[in-house]
């Protein structure tokens, strides 16, 4: 069987000012982290609530402050 992976939630770039890949909530962000980290071997990403947009992006930078 195939892996499926969860729906994206995409957004049209053309409304949104970051190219980066947004997530509505903090939820939606969390599961593809955890779907990026077992799927493949990376460094640890986290989510981060954009002041831009105002949505979830994630990043892999490691980050002391939050
Ligand atoms: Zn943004």
């Amino acid at each position: 069987m195939k892996y499926r992976p969860f729906k994206k939630e995409r957004i049209d770039p053309i409304d949104f000012p970051c190219k980066k890949e947004v997530y509505y909530t903090l939820e939606d962000a969390q599961m593809m982290i955890r779907h990026i980290e077992e799927t493949r071997v990376t460094r640890k990403i986290r989510a981060y609530k954009c002041n831009v947009c105002g949505f979830w992006h994630l990043t892999s930078r490691a980050g002391k402050h939050d």
